[in-house]
């Protein structure tokens, strides 16, 4: 069952700019999905169109068949991870994750069993009573997104100006959401506008531009192939480095398993059994022409 969909979503400024313009998806529940395209397409306002936070200008968006449209933001069944964390420096970890509870007035020894539940599966139990100020940049990622999951939402939305430029710091918040969405089962909804983290998730990934979705992609291995500018080359993207093991076929009727171990940096060429060159961008092995029709490779295994 699909547990959230948009039916002919639109958002226009006052001044008449088109921000969102006729995205019509249906996103299953459990799903992990991302949102990719340029800066300023259109990504951060369907975020906050589904979150309540920007009125809709016409479409519909429903939740597990509820119109979510004329439904209350905090009443939505969705948590929201955004800029700056929006943490109170001066409060401590188990308050900062308890305050949406409390607005809900629920019992506190709910509270209490939910913000501990949280705390434990993100890995901050040690911390609940330390100051935010005190905190580190990562602890303070997993208490946003701790403050995000004791809600029990449906589903959760994380915008790419959530996560931080540290290198690490980002590793650290996919590796936390992607655990969030597998373990608990929540709807992710993310966006990035990094084209390489955002084919790397194994997930669907919705391209868009100018406020349109332009292109759907479900990427269920770590590299995808799409033809390159050039007639009959293929581009192969690696999200990352490891042993890929594939099968591969060609037309000489040669069929027979193919790995290739990716260093990172990638080596500036390589060879292949096949007695083939590769010529590289970072992170990507293009194929000479000549190659295809009748050349193809399937991702058996990837192993880091
Ligand atoms: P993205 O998140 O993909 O970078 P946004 O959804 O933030 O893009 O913005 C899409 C477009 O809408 C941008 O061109 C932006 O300038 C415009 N926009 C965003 N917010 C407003 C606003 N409050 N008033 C007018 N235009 C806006
Ligand atoms: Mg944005």
């Amino acid at each position: 069952m699909a547990n959230l969909i948009f039916e002919h979503l639109k958002k226009v400024y006052p001044h008449g700019f088109v921000s969102v313009d006729d995205v019509s998806l249906s996103i299953e529940d459990g799903e992990f999905v991302v949102f990719h395209g340029p800066s300023g397409c259109g990504k951060s306002t369907i975020l906050r169109m589904i979150g309540g936070l920007e009125d809709i200008t016409s479409g519909k968006i429903y939740l597990d068949n509820t119109f979510l449209n004329d439904i209350l933001p905090r009443d939505r069944k969705l948590a929201m991870a955004f800029q700056n964390y929006a943490l109170y420096k001066h409060m401590n970890v188990y308050d900062n994750m308890a305050l949406g509870l409390k607005l809900r007035d629920l019992p506190r020894t709910v509270i209490n069993t939910r913000v501990k539940t949280a705390a434990a599966f993100l890995g901050i139990s040690d911390i609940l009573t330390k100051k935010i100020r005190s905190i580190s940049d990562s602890e303070r990622q997993r208490v946003a997104l701790g403050r995000a999951i004791v809600c029990h939402p449906k589903v959760l939305l994380v915008d790419e100006d959530f996560a931080h430029q540290d290198d690490n710091l980002r590793k650290d918040m996919i590796h936390d959401i992607l655990k969030i969405n597998k373990e608990l089962g929540i709807t992710v909804l993310y966006v990035t506008n990094n084209y390489e983290e955002a084919v790397s998730l194994n997930s669907r990934v919705i391209f868009m531009k100018d406020g349109k979705v332009i292109e759907e992609q479900h990427l269920s291995c770590p590299l995808i192939f799409h033809p390159s500018n050039s007639q009959n080359m293929l581009l192969m993207i690696f999200a990352s480095p490891g042993n890929y093991k594939f099968h591969a076929s060609e037309r000489r009727g040669l069929s027979q398993p193919f790995s290739l171990l990716l260093f990172d940096p990638l080596p500036e060429k390589y060879s292949t059994p096949y007695g083939l060159q590769y010529s590289y961008l970072p992170s990507a092995l293009f194929l000479p022409d000549g190659f295809l029709p009748g050349f193809s490779l399937q991702l058996q295994s990837h192993t880091l």
